[in-house]
Order: C-alpha cells, then sequence, then structure tokens
C-alpha cells in the first residue's frame, strides 16, 4: 500500500564522525566477549546471498557511522557492517546464520533510543529493519493495523489519518522511530495517559527468534486467554530476544474535536492540582498532561526560537491536551476547567490554542526540550517514574546534591543546569542535567544517589527509555534478585550463544 512521508526527521543534525568518541573508549570497562567470533569475508559473502547488492553497508566508515552512532552522540560503535533485510524470511536466514557461527547482532530501528541499546558496543553487525516498511492490512471496522516493523511511526500515523483513525502512540522522535523500535522499547509518550501503554494496544507480533525460527503471533484477536500471553515478553525487551519483524496493533479513531491549552503556575503543588482537577473535570476527554519548569523552557529558547510563549515566565508549565467527538461540548469542558484553574489561584496564566497552526506550536515547545538538550556539550539523562508528588522533590534534591558536591552553583561549576520535563499524568519524570562534558566527579555523584533515592521511593530506574548500555548495571534497583534471576534464565532459553544485543539489558557474561 503507498505510504505518506514522515514530515519531520528527528536525526542528530551535529554529528560529526570525528568529535563521537566510541563507547569503549568513552566509558573503559566493557571487554568484548570472545566467544563471539570476528567478521570474515566468507560470512560477509553469505550475507551478500541473502540481502543482495543493495541490502548491506560493509567496510565503509562513513556511510556506517549512522548506524553505529545513536541520536545523542554519546555511544559509538565499531561495526563494518549493517544489514537491511527485506523480508522475514531474510531476517530467519541472517539469524540462523549468525547464531551457527557466533556473530552478534545489533537490532536497530529509527536509532532515536536514548540509552545506547540500538547501536554496536564492538563489532556487532547491526540488523536494521528499515527496509522492511509494509504495510500488511486494516481492519476499518476494528481499527486493527498490521506492518511491517520497520514501518516509521509517523508514516502509520499520517496513512491512518485519512482513514479517521490514529497510532495510539506519540513521541517527539515519531518522524524516524519505527513501531518495531517502539514496541522493543514499549515506548510511552505523549498519549499513554489516554490510549494506555503498548501492553495493552499490541494485540500480537512476529519475532524472529535468535535461532532463526520464526514466531508467528500475529494475533487480530482483542480477547485470546489460550496460555501464556508470549507476545509480551518482547515488548520492551529491547532486541535482546528476538527481532520483531511484524505487528499487529489496535488503534482508535481520530478525534474530531482537539483542544490544546497551556498553563503558566508557580508551584509544583499547583501542578498536582491542576493535574487533579483536569482529572475530574475534563475526565473521558483528557488526552495528555505534560508538565516542564522554567529551566526546561530557558533550554529551548537558548536552542530555538519557541512558536508559542506567554508574555510573563513562570516557574511550571503544563500543557493539557483534550480529545473528543463534539467540539462544542470539547469546548465548553475546557473552558470551565480552565476558567476554575484562573479563579481558584492555581494557574497564573493560560493560552489556548486556536487552530491547528497553534495546536502544532504548544506541541513544538514540548516535544522540542530532548532536541534543545541534545545541543548541549554533555547531558546526563534520566527518566524516572514515581509517585507524582515525589516528581519535583527529586529535582530539586538533585540540584542541592549536586551543589554540596561542588559541580553545580558556580561560573565554573562543570554541570550548567538541571532541567525537568515529563508525562506528569504517568508519573514519568525527564531529568536531564546538563554540563560542559562528562566527568568522573559528577557521574559518581548522580549514580547510584539517583537511583538509590528513585527506588527508595518506589520508583522505576527506566520509566519508558528502557536499559541499554546506559542503565543496565543498575536493574537491581527496580527488579528483585528473583527476577532478575527469571530474566537471564528466559534470556539463556530464548538466545543460548547470546547473539542479540549483547552487553545489553542484562549482562549473562
Ligand atoms: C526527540 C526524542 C523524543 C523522544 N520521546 C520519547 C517519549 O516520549 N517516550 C519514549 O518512550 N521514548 C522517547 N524517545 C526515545 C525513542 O524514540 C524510543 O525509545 C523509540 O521507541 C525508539 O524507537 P527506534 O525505532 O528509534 O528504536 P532504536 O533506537 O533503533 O532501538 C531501540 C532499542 O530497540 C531495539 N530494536 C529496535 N527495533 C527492533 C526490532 N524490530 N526488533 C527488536 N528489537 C528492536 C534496539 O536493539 C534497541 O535496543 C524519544 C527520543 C527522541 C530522540
Amino acid at each position: 500500500m503507498p505510504l505518506i512521508q514522515a514530515t519531520r526527521y528527528y536525526a542528530n543534525t551535529t554529528k560529526n564522525q570525528k568529535t563521537v568518541e566510541y563507547t569503549v573508549d568513552k566509558f573503559p570497562g566493557y571487554v568484548r566477549h570472545d566467544h563471539f567470533k570476528k567478521l570474515s569475508k566468507e560470512d560477509v559473502e553469505f550475507f551478500k546471498s541473502v540481502v543482495g547488492d543493495n541490502g548491506y553497508i560493509y567496510n565503509n566508515e562513513d556511510d556506517l557511522f549512522p548506524f553505529n552512532t545513536d541520536w545523542m552522540n554519546k555511544f559509538r560503535g565499531k561495526s563494518q557492517l549493517v544489514l537491511k533485510p527485506k523480508t522475514t524470511q531474510q531476517v530467519s536466514d541472517i539469524l540462523k546464520y549468525c547464531n551457527e557461527q557466533k556473530l552478534a547482532v545489533v537490532p536497530q530501528g529509527g536509532n532515536t533510543g536514548l540509552v545506547g541499546g540500538s547501536v554496536p558496543v564492538f563489532d556487532e553487525i547491526v540488523l536494521s529493519l528499515q527496509a522492511m516498511n509494509k504495510i500488511r492490512g486494516f481492519d476499518s471496522v476494528s481499527g486493527i493495523l498490521t506492518a511491517d516493523a520497520g514501518c516509521v511511526l509517523e508514516v502509520l500515523d499520517n496513512w491512518l489519518a485519512e482513514k479517521g483513525y490514529m497510532m495510539p502512540l506519540d513521541l517527539g522522535a515519531k518522524g524516524s522511530c519505527h513501531i518495531g523500535g517502539n514496541i522493543a522499547t514499549n515506548a510511552g509518550g505523549l498519549r499513554l495517559l489516554r490510549y494506555g501503554s503498548l501492553h495493552g494496544t499490541v494485540l500480537g507480533l512476529e519475532v524472529v527468534l535468535a535461532d532463526g525460527t520464526v514466531l508467528d503471533n500475529m494475533s487480530t484477536l482483542r480477547k485470546d486467554n489460550t496460555g501464556y500471553d508470549l507476545k509480551q515478553l518482547f515488548i520492551g525487551s529491547e532486541g535482546t530476544i528476538g527481532v520483531i519483524t511484524g505487528v499487529s496493533i489496535l488503534t482508535p479513531h481520530r478525534s474530531k474535536a482537539v483542544n490544546v491549552a497551556m498553563l503558566g503556575l508557580n508551584s509544583f503543588e499547583d501542578v498536582q492540582k491542576a493535574f487533579k482537577q483536569s482529572r475530574s473535570e475534563l475526565s473521558e476527554i483528557l488526552s495528555a498532561f505534560e508538565f516542564w519548569d522554567i529551566n526546561a523552557l530557558q533550554m529551548f529558547k537558548k536552542h530555538a526560537t519557541p512558536k508559542a510563549v506567554m508574555e510573563q515566565e513562570y516557574p511550571f508549565y503544563v500543557l493539557i491536551e483534550t480529545s473528543g467527538s463534539n467540539k462544542d461540548h470539547d469546548d465548553e469542558k475546557l473552558t470551565n476547567y480552565l476558567e476554575k484553574m484562573m479563579t481558584d489561584g492555581v494557574a497564573q496564566d493560560g493560552v489556548v490554542a486556536q487552530d491547528e497552526t497553534q495546536i502544532r506550536s504548544l506541541w513544538s515547545l514540548r516535544e522540542g526540550f530532548t532536541e534543545a538538550m541534545g545541543k548541549e556539550p554533555a547531558v546526563y539523562k534520566y527518566d524516572i517514574s514515581m509517585p507524582v508528588n515525589k516528581i519535583y522533590e527529586c529535582v530539586q534534591d538533585m540540584r542541592q546534591h549536586l551543589k554540596d558536591g561542588g559541580v553545580y552553583g558556580q561560573e565554573d561549576s562543570p554541570v550548567t543546569d538541571v532541567v525537568a520535563y515529563g508525562h506528569v499524568g504517568d508519573g514519568n519524570l525527564h531529568l536531564n542535567i546538563a554540563a560542559k562534558r562528562l566527568d568522573p566527579k559528577t557521574s559518581s555523584l548522580i549514580e547510584p544517589y539517583l537511583f538509590e533515592w528513585v527506588a527508595k521511593h518506589q520508583g522505576s530506574i527506566s520509566a519508558e527509555h528502557g536499559l541499554g548500555v546506559a542503565k543496565n548495571e543498575f536493574l537491581g534497583y527496580s527488579k528483585s534478585p528473583v527476577m532478575i534471576q527469571l530474566m537471564k534464565t528466559t534470556k539463556n532459553m530464548l538466545d543460548p550463544n547470546h547473539i542479540l544485543n549483547p552487553y545489553k539489558v542484562i549482562s549473562n557474561f
């Protein structure tokens, strides 16, 4: 079926080969496991016979660079080979061979992941799904879409828009990320509050296992209680137990009436009040509730010009989206809610988008923080979840902790800012610590301090980005020893030679 191109591409344009260090030089401690074979000319000949002359990149540093380097320019591997299969059978042939030969593989989607999971650490072969980008089918009665895993999220959303439907998830990287990558990371994003997690909307998956076996679980059923729900295991598995090649997903109707408002508030206490009230006043039409602090806004302004701003600055902002089927009804509800927020003194100021362009302007501000942070010389990025009332306590505590440690607050401090934004409705904070450079003292002040803080408050050290290489050693802060052991047993069973995304998520070596 014809595809509409994505309108945005969020690859980090400041990538420069010469300035991006290799992961193993930057983070010494990784050791290439000698159980993995080194790629030979014969191997490359075999892969050529599978994917054809246009289906691979070999030994060309310039062309390999974007596949070896992550979106943040923080992690860089040394792969000599990228494979771009077009069919599930080709993926199966590749993995069967890699498993027999003990060649390590990194599955890669749109390469927008933020924890270094999508790029090699050493010389692992990159298995890019970008050539598997066909829509397989759509049922306009049930709203169930089936597609190849390499379809770009925004392309799918644009395609569905013509049919009156939409993808149940949305995120700032939608112009580049793949639906397969979204599922492999269990991406949350901006509308989880309304449409729930991928554990609920994904109905079926086609997955190629490490030994090349194709697990065809492309169910289009909403109800199926026959034994273990195997697809759930692959949602959030970050390419470590199988390569997702096909997806069956439930898509909601596109709302006829969408409203977006932005409020300026004086305290995080008020942010919580506004959220609580939005749930009762806006209830079934509430589709997003996002927050950011003044530091995030200033960071955005440093690197871009916001199209939507209020005259005065406030310590906190929230973006509220409603989606419904009756504009008059939704307008009335939103107006009543906003009036209440202003008269009760919860919000100090507010703007409501008047048309589609203004809606996009407001969203582009919220979606632009990750990109703005990416333009800083160095960033320590954290994606944590916890009870909503603890979110800003965590930020303030970290600021104080870094000041006490002597790395923040002075002109010559290595840390330049501590920025907070996130999906308040999901208790999800994106804590970003901008710095002049990555340095061991700052790193050791942040980690494991932050993870201990999160664990103490019954939070998760990774709410939606996953573990990759950035967070894998801290898994014990969020999962018990019994759980970790069961994960290792599962990994050993599904990938006994550990060829899939080694050095990531859980270490079995
Ligand atoms: C500007 C920006 C905004 C973002 N906003 C959000 C957000 O709001 N919420 C959120 O959750 N994330 C967000 N992210 C992070 C990222 O976009 C998501 O994690 C996304 O789901 C990754 O998809 P991808 O196709 O780029 O996967 P990649 O980055 O290519 O890969 C991510 C992981 O999945 C594995 N993988 C990829 N494809 C497959 C496959 N087919 N089979 C098996 N494993 C696979 C990789 O091995 C890797 O471990 C954002 C990133 C950016 C740059």
